[in-house]
């Protein structure tokens, strides 16, 4: 018997191979695998869609396939994505470097009123991995140093790599958050001369130490010394929130909100455009 769900989604990924952008639309549920987006929020569609096209922009050869594609006992379809690409155009951030890469993504898949819904079963290694094959992260043995190029990473991205979902995990810190722009850009604790990957605020009395990756960790012995849980990058085009006791990450349009309420509610000056 012939699995329409199977048949469909080989023969959409073909037309995304082929360069058929419009496939992705036809391809990718609003809903995302364990999340519905509200009615303000991007679409799981709206999202794969941009990712698409910033890898097929990057890697204009990009294919993408599934070719152990098949239904499980759990109703659900499970299968190996392959991406292959080389790329020839800068990805967020990274200059091209003419590298062809494959990449092997176990995944689970949902039917969703005639479009399917995506869970990647990559857990963080394994995306640090990937991330560390395209040099958007340091390689191992450098993770302690700047990054050596300015890569901005989406926050739904980093979300999935550190979290393994995309709905809001529970946090009850979001309420201290008293802080949203930081004072400076030096770390706080760190000796003159010494360097670091990258500075956290502290979002709840505007401490700055080095991250988490860095030699000194002083933003982590900052939470561990105060019990201020909540911490952001200091790089203004990252507007995501990490809470060190939940090991939650939020999204922009978390810390925006936040920043809108305490500015309406006259705890903070309003930001100069
Ligand atoms: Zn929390
Ligand atoms: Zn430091
Ligand atoms: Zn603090």
């Amino acid at each position: 018997m012939i699995d329409n769900d199977i048949a469909r989604i080989h023969d959409l990924l073909a037309r995304f191979s082929a360069g058929d952008h419009g496939a992705i639309v036809d391809l990718v549920a609003p809903a995302f695998f364990d999340y519905v987006p509200g009615p303000d929020e991007p679409t799981a569609t709206e999202i794969y869609d941009r990712f698409a096209r910033e890898l097929k922009a990057a890697a204009p050869d990009l294919t993408v396939s599934i070719g152990d594609l098949a239904r499980g006992d759990d109703g659900l379809l499970h299968g190996t994505v392959a991406l292959h690409g080389t790329l020839t155009g800068p990805l967020w951030g990274i200059p091209p470097s003419g590298v062809h890469h494959t990449f092997e993504i176990p995944m689970t898949i949902r039917s969703v009123d005639g479009r399917w819904a995506f869970n990647a079963g990559l857990g963080p290694p394994a995306t640090i991995a990937i991330l560390r094959e395209l040099e958007l992260v340091n390689p191992a043995d450098q993770m302690h140093l700047p990054p050596r190029h300015p890569v901005i990473l989406s926050d739904l991205i980093l979300k999935l790599a550190f979290t393994g979902q995309v709905a809001d995990k529970p946090c009850t810190h979001l309420a201290d958050v008293r802080v949203i722009h930081p004072a400076g850009d030096l770390c706080d604790d760190c000796a003159p001369g010494e360097v670091w990957p990258t500075v956290r605020l502290c979002l709840t009395c505007g401490h700055l130490g080095c991250c988490d990756t860095s030699t000194n960790k002083h933003a982590r012995g900052h939470w561990e010394a105060t019990g201020h849980a909540l911490m952001r990058s200091i790089r203004m085009d990252e507007g995501w929130i990490w809470c060190y006791v939940d090991n939650a990450l939020f999204q922009k349009r978390t810390l925006d909100a936040i920043e809108a309420r305490l500015v309406a509610s006259g705890s903070l000056p309003a930001e100069p455009a």
